[in-house]
């Protein structure tokens, strides 16, 4: 007994030393060099070489889904523990997130192929004529409530047509239709759909005009009843204080026409039907430990930010410095971007510019400013959830968004309460990797996101600057892309922006850009900018590896300190090729980033340098020949 607690106590003392001995820059070097494939040229097709191994000795499709594997796994570890059971400071919220994380794993109904579970029966027979409070959105209209476009602290309500992904929702209500409903409905539903769809494809535009108007001036354009709008915010109240913001004017007239005079049974049913479907497709695919986390990520971001940000997050201060320490160098470097103007801004425009640089903001955790523990317990306060019943949950919290969303706007002024405001829309997969807010000017850095291999901060800058740092500069850039630069340092639509986007050195930009096709070209823009900041940053303007020999990191000895920024780079975009939605596909993005980064040829010997890069707002070649030689 003695001998092997001895034993066992030799090696927890053991153990402690040889993690220390793991160098967090050796195990990021050698997590590069693991995704290596050497049988492709690094100058003819860079992701595959830094990414064209990964796929084979690793359990996760990308570098993202191992960093929300990680949080998942701690968050799982809380909520199958004690601790904050006996929390003074938000013992409620600690409480609900519980129950719900439990419901979910542990009540085996499932709701797919159960077109009319007790739960949603009732809830039916409770609230007749209340779809819209559970977020029910994509059926006629397309509902949300944003900030105005002239003053970014005031809440309005959009609307326009619906977005032509539902269509995937109607698809499947008809064929929920065919299996479970009788001739005369089905009948009816079909009519209704094909007609709404027929609607939008006549009125659908590129960019529709957006008009702003008041409660009565809306109602006297548009024949919605006010009976709409009771249910869509849940509440029988004065609206005249509301502001909307109001596209595609004529197909929401032409919807309401037809619907005013359609029979009310098949315009229920079809209702219900696609009420069911918001609930099929929220509901997780697998319910396990995992996905109920990944789960309420989406739907709870608050409840789940604050318990990881208390009880898990170790990092916060040491991270926030680092993260600010590389904004602020992007930012000067951007700086001297603008003393160059390539752009030929004139100096109101250039002032602009400053401005908004200088105030671009940078929030570690998708969380309020709002420090008062109060504010946390109370935040779900309204929502009633079970320990058993996950359906009945699930119902709750999509009501509870659509509830939290809509407050800020019935409240008097329907001014945005800043203290109060993180992001909570309506995704169904959280967001893991950065992303910018042009109302705000902020960058919010998920804390999913601050975790190895992604980022440490113990890391040695040049990883730190290659990663991090390039998906901030691709975050920044969105600040000056052809949309973000309409948007002033407030957040606010601004006509100078609009004189830039017009400027011809600004359209010729990008002109360039859209030489190679892309799937979005704000992305394509905040790419290419964002890597060319970064590489800036790090290795000052106009940086020339022919002319320097570098010594080899202790962490590195094969590639030189230029080659394993990019290396360290392609990271972030290192996994097996998942279908392009927003952004090209990882490959694409990598080699159009680094073929349009001048020195990316230099750096890899390439033989073959681009004939010509794309490049905005870095100064070009030739003014930097113009000037000193950096020291
Ligand atoms: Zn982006």
């Amino acid at each position: 007994m003695g001998c092997s607690l001895l034993l066992c106590s030799c090696l927890v003392a053991l153990f402690i030393p040889i993690q220390a001995i793991v160098d967090i820059n050796v195990a990021t070097a050698n997590d590069i060099h693991n995704n290596l494939n050497r049988t492709t040229s690094p100058c003819t097709n860079f992701w595959n070489f830094a990414c064209g191994s990964f796929s084979s000795p690793s359990e996760y499709v990308d570098n993202f889904e191992r960093v929300e594997d990680q949080f998942a796994s701690a968050m799982v570890e809380f909520m199958e523990s004690h601790l904050g059971e006996n929390d003074t400071l938000a013992p409620r919220l600690i409480g609900q997130m519980r129950q719900y994380y439990k419901a979910c794993t542990e009540d085996t109904r499932k709701l797919h192929g159960n077109p009319r579970p007790q739960e949603l029966v009732n809830h039916w027979t409770l609230h007749p004529k209340k779809f819209l409070v559970d977020g029910l959105n994509g059926v006629f209209i397309d509902e949300r409530v944003d900030v105005a476009a002239n003053d970014s602290i005031r809440w309005v309500i959009q609307l326009r047509m619906p977005d032509p992904s539902d269509r995937y929702s109607d698809r499947r209500v008809l064929q929920l239709m065919r299996l479970y409903e009788e001739a005369w409905y089905t009948r009816g539903v079909v009519e209704l759909v094909e007609k709404m769809h027929q609607l939008q494809d006549k009125y659908r535009e590129e960019n529709p005009v957006v008009y702003t108007w008041s409660y009565s001036e809306l109602r006297q354009q548009v024949p919605i009843p006010h009976s709409f709008f009771i249910e869509l915010l849940g509440v029988n109240q004065e609206l005249d204080h509301l502001t909307f913001e109001v596209s595609d004017v004529e197909y929401l007239r032409e919807c309401f026409r037809f619907l005013r005079d359609f029979a009310s049974e098949p315009r229920d049913t079809y209702i219900r039907a696609r009420q069911y479907v918001l609930l099929e497709e929220s509901e997780p695919r697998e319910r396990n430990p995992r996905s109920c986390i990944h789960h309420m990520r989406a739907y709870l971001p608050l409840g789940m930010n604050y318990i990881y940000d208390r009880f898990i997050y170790q990092n916060r201060k040491e991270d926030t410095s680092r993260v600010l320490e590389i904004l602020s160098t992007l930012k000067a470097v951007f700086g001297k971007y603008l003393d160059a103007n390539r752009l030929q801004l004139t100096p109101n425009q250039l002032a602009y510019v400053r401005a908004k640089l200088e105030g671009i903001k940078i929030k570690i955790g998708n969380l309020p400013e709002e420090k008062s523990p109060e504010f946390y317990n109370n935040h779900y306060g309204s929502a009633n959830f079970s320990a058993t019943n996950f359906l009945a949950n699930l119902l709750e919290a999509l009501a509870l968004r659509t509830r939290l969303q809509n407050a800020g706007l019935l409240a008097r002024n329907s001014r945005v309460d800043l203290r109060h405001y993180y992001v909570n829309d309506n995704v169904r997969k959280a967001r893991t990797s950065p992303f910018y807010e042009n109302e705000r000017n902020t960058i919010t850095v998920p804390m999913e996101f601050l975790q190895w291999p992604l980022f440490d901060h113990r890391e040695h800058t040049i990883f730190q600057h290659s990663l991090l740092g390039a998906v901030l500069g691709h975050e920044m850039n969105h600040a000056f892309e052809q949309e973000g630069i309409l948007f002033d340092a407030a957040g606010n639509e601004s006509p100078v922006g609009l004189e830039i986007r017009e400027s011809q050195p600004f359209r010729d930009a990008i002109k360039c850009a859209e030489k190679q096709p892309f799937v979005s070209l704000k992305e394509r823009l905040a790419d290419l900018n964002g890597l060319q900041l970064a590489y800036d940053a790090f290795f000052g303007l106009a940086h020339d590896s022919r002319q320097f020999e570098y010594r080899p990191y202790a962490f590195e000895r094969e590639f030189t300190a230029p080659q394993l920024f990019h290396l360290s780079y392609a990271q972030f975009f290192c996994g097996s090729l998942p279908p392009v939605i927003a952004h090209d596909r990882d490959d694409e993005r990598v080699n159009v980033s680094v073929g349009n980064l001048r020195q990316f040829a230099y750096d890899f010997n390439c033989e073959t340098s681009p004939s010509s890069v794309c490049e905005m707002w870095r100064p070009g070649e030739e003014a930097n020949s113009n000037r000193n030689v950096h020291p």
